[in-house]
């Protein structure tokens, strides 16, 4: 009899250290995993939603000098910086995050550029702009066309990874077909959306009308824009660079409309690297050196851009 009872002790007593192992195990691999997991080990064994991260932009681990949206940003990036976002339109939605963009307060300074290069990436001349504005250390905006990324993928890549601002400038250029109706022109958009993104895995928000949207765009044209978060960006000075003007003729058309001096605060300069535009490339250093010359603060487009008008 006592044995039997000393026999039921020992027993009791392994399954008990047994029971204790198999019920501790789980809590020690999770105590071991919480310290490379940033999430508590509480918000893991229960049913809580691990809470969203408050910071609303994103530093990437590479070299890129750029903020990224991630969520619905409620407090706009503080500096001067090209802005992308990790998600495309049809993403957005299918996260439910706000596709509308959030407001920012212009910035207006005393001497301001924005140098703006449209219809690249081009395989000759936006490698020569980009070496130009690399000996300047200065940054630029370039609005790429849909199809010249398809051809040039490697070159949008280095306006990229030089850290300039990249705008969607449509798909193909076509005015007849992207002033057919919104949902045309909008198609362009997030077609071209997706090919910078299958490049740089990141999408522009600004964007800029092929040939401007003066008389192009119908009060649905802005509306739309608002409603997908798309930043429509203008400018008020143009180089002349699309009327075949030699590089002499387009510094003297800049140096002629910075006379108006109501535009020092936010100048937004159109000029071109597309196909033809080798006069642009030539004129370049000479452009820079105008604003330079002057302390001009070089600042690529973002959301903080003014409307140039
Ligand atoms: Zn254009």
């Amino acid at each position: 009899m006592r044995h039997k009872t000393k026999f039921f002790q020992a027993i009791c007593a392994l399954s008990a250290v047994c029971l204790t192992i198999l019920v501790s195990s789980p809590l020690v691999l999770l105590a071991f995993a919480d310290s490379t997991l940033s999430t508590p080990v509480a918000d893991i064994t229960s049913d809580q939603e691990i809470p969203i991260a408050t910071n609303h932009y994103t530093m990437t681990d590479n070299a890129v000098d750029a903020y990224f949206m991630n969520e619905n940003p409620e407090n706009p990036p503080p500096a001067a910086k090209p802005v992308y976002d990790l998600f495309t339109i049809e993403e957005r939605q299918e996260k439910g995050l706000e596709l509308a963009t959030p407001k920012v307060s212009p910035y207006y300074g005393q001497r301001v550029i924005y140098l703006t290069f449209d219809d690249g990436p081009e395989p000759e001349n936006t490698p020569a702009v980009l070496d130009i504005l690399k000996k300047n250390g200065i940054k630029a905006t370039f609005f790429v066309v849909g199809t010249q990324v398809e051809k040039y993928p490697e070159v949008l890549r280095r306006i990229y990874q030089d850290g300039h601002a990249i705008g969607n400038h449509s798909y193909n250029h076509v005015y007849r077909e992207l002033y057919q109706s919104t949902n045309a022109y909008f198609s362009q958009l997030r077609h071209t959306d997706e090919i910078i993104k299958n490049v740089i895995g990141v999408r522009p928000r600004i964007s800029r009308a092929p040939g401007g949207s003066a008389g192009s765009f119908t009060k649905e044209y802005w509306e739309t824009l608002k409603k997908l978060g798309y930043v429509e960006v203008g400018w008020n000075v143009s180089s002349g660079d699309a009327s075949k003007a030699k590089a002499n003729g387009i510094i003297n058309n800049i140096i002629a409309q910075m006379d108006n001096k109501n535009l020092w605060s936010h100048a937004t300069l159109l000029m071109h690297d597309g196909r033809g535009h080798a006069e642009t490339v030539k004129a370049l250093p000479d452009i820079i050196k105008f604003f330079k010359d002057r302390q001009f603060e070089f600042r690529v487009v973002n959301f903080e851009t003014p409307s140039p008008w």
